[in-house]
């Protein structure tokens, strides 16, 4: 998400803004905007460089303030309906919204509204958020927000336009990251910091767990809407991991350094005899920097990527991102032939994909394959807004280590341990780890997978 107030063009630096997020959502892209009186929208499925045309940015030239929105798919499915923000009008105007999360109480809230007669255009989670802003029972602006999102649960971060201001929320808990940027007078918000500095904006601060920051022409100001404060906070660890762009800082941390923390501790505690390091790319390239460096084995490129290939991760279903990694890496034999051969990955999911690059450096002549994960093994899905399969698809969810190498073909195989996990940071306490451990900070009973709320809804929306 990216939002900006009070640049006199702001279409343009939403788009530069978005782009930087690309990463964090390639099935559909979406920009609103308002000149304080009129909202104008643009939005396509594909990428931000499909969406904003040069038709797009005559329509959405001149306005001072705007929100944008790239989607990855964890509950809907890769539709147009489904691509944000979603606009709606309600009795006292338009509202927009934004979403990053997954809102595990969104199907209860869903069949309270419909079975009360509203109606849903969409089969995304973020939806319910339009209705209850929408409700009459929650009258004053700031109040209407602040209302909404208490009925929440799970994790969201979310920005909301009116057509003259630009809000923004995070959960109580604080599982994705959300910051504040300023540039010259203008507010802006990003769901990465690495967005901030493409434009320009200096980092000002995060926005905080349970706070609601409104931009207006008042300036910045802030409200808390949890009604409790919670026992502990519960960032996304996997944003450090994986997820967010290395040279983004999450959650106080460089994910960049946090990962070759990652990568030194794993060669501590999973160390291997070999020749050389090889990453995958791009997830696993500053991690194997690390496990280089502590290790002493020299780093080398054994895959060099496509990059016209997309984030085969967030790619919405198997046989696209099967077909993607296919077509992203290739071996360099040069590097890796008769070489024992140290390969570092952030994750396994299925396995189907480590099986296959193991079996490309065996092809490419690599005498011995030794996997690395910086991470615990992700033996259980997430409901707050990562799309794992469920825990019987998810290979280490069923299998031993020792199985799951057998199912990669690899000679041995180490993960980082949950204390390496958390060992970067100066309040472990304050991270979710369930992916890795089980233990979901918010009860995910009701959550559903990803494609519950159309299942929910039958024929009609499976027709469309
Ligand atoms: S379960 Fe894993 S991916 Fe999901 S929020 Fe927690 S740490 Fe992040």
């Amino acid at each position: 998400m990216f939002g900006v107030y009070g640049a006199p063009d702001v279409a343009p630096l939403i788009y530069r803004g978005l782009f930087s997020l690309q990463h964090r959502g390639q099935e559909g892209a979406g920009i609103v905007v308002s000149d304080g009186q009129f909202i104008q929208s643009v939005k396509g499925q594909g990428l931000v460089s499909d969406v904003y045309t040069e038709q797009a940015a005559s329509l959405l030239s001149g306005r001072s303030l705007g929100i944008g929105h790239v989607r990855y798919s964890t509950t809907g499915s890769t539709r147009i309906q489904n691509v944000q923000p979603l606009v709606v009008e309600c009795v006292d105007g338009i509202w927009a919204v934004a979403h990053n999360g997954n809102l595990v109480n969104a199907g209860e809230l869903r069949r309270m509204y419909q079975e009360a007669g509203a109606i849903f255009q969409t089969s995304t989670d973020s939806e319910i958020m339009v209705h209850l802003l929408a409700d009459p029972m929650y009258r004053s602006r700031p109040h209407r927000v602040a209302r909404a999102l208490q009925q929440l649960k799970g994790s969201f971060s979310f920005l909301v336009m009116t057509r003259d201001c630009v809000m923004a929320a995070r959960d109580p808990l604080g599982f994705k990251p959300l910051s504040i940027g300023k540039l010259g007078t203008a507010w802006v918000f990003a769901s990465e910091t690495c967005a901030l500095r493409q434009i320009g904006a200096e980092y000002v601060r995060d926005v905080d767990p349970g706070e609601l920051v409104v931009a207006d022409s008042a300036g910045l100001h802030s409200t808390f809407f949890s009604e409790t404060v919670p026992p502990a906070l519960s960032h996304c660890v996997f944003e450090l991991v994986y997820f967010a762009r290395p040279d983004s800082v999450v959650f106080g941390k460089n994910a960049h350094l946090v990962r070759v923390a990652y990568g030194m501790r794993l060669a501590e505690e999973q160390p291997v005899e070999a020749d050389v390091v090889v990453a995958i790319p791009d997830s696993g390239n500053s991690a194997a920097l690390g496990f280089a460096r502590r290790s002493g084995i020299p780093l080398d490129y054994g895959f060099i990527r496509n990059h016209y290939v997309g984030r085969t991760f967030i790619m919405p279903d198997a046989g696209a991102r099967e077909r993607g990694t296919d077509l992203k890496l290739s071996t360099v034999p040069e590097v890796v032939s008769g070489k024992r051969v140290v390969v570092v990955d952030d994750s396994i999911v299925r396995g189907t994909t480590a099986r296959r690059r193991i079996s490309a450096l065996r092809e490419a002549g690599a005498t011995e394959v030794h996997v690395r994960i910086s991470c615990p093994p992700t033996a259980f899905p997430c409901h707050y807004g990562i799309d794992f399969p469920t825990r019987e698809e998810l290979v280490a969810g069923v299998k031993s280590v020792d199985d799951v190498r057998r199912v990669i073909g690899a000679d041995s195989l180490g993960y980082l341990s949950e204390d390496g996990l958390l060992m970067p940071f100066e309040r472990p306490s304050s991270f979710c780890t369930a992916c890795f451990t089980g233990r979901y900070p918010v009860d995910p009973a009701g959550a559903g997978g990803k494609k519950a709320l159309e299942a929910r809804n039958g024929e009609l929306l499976l027709d469309l």
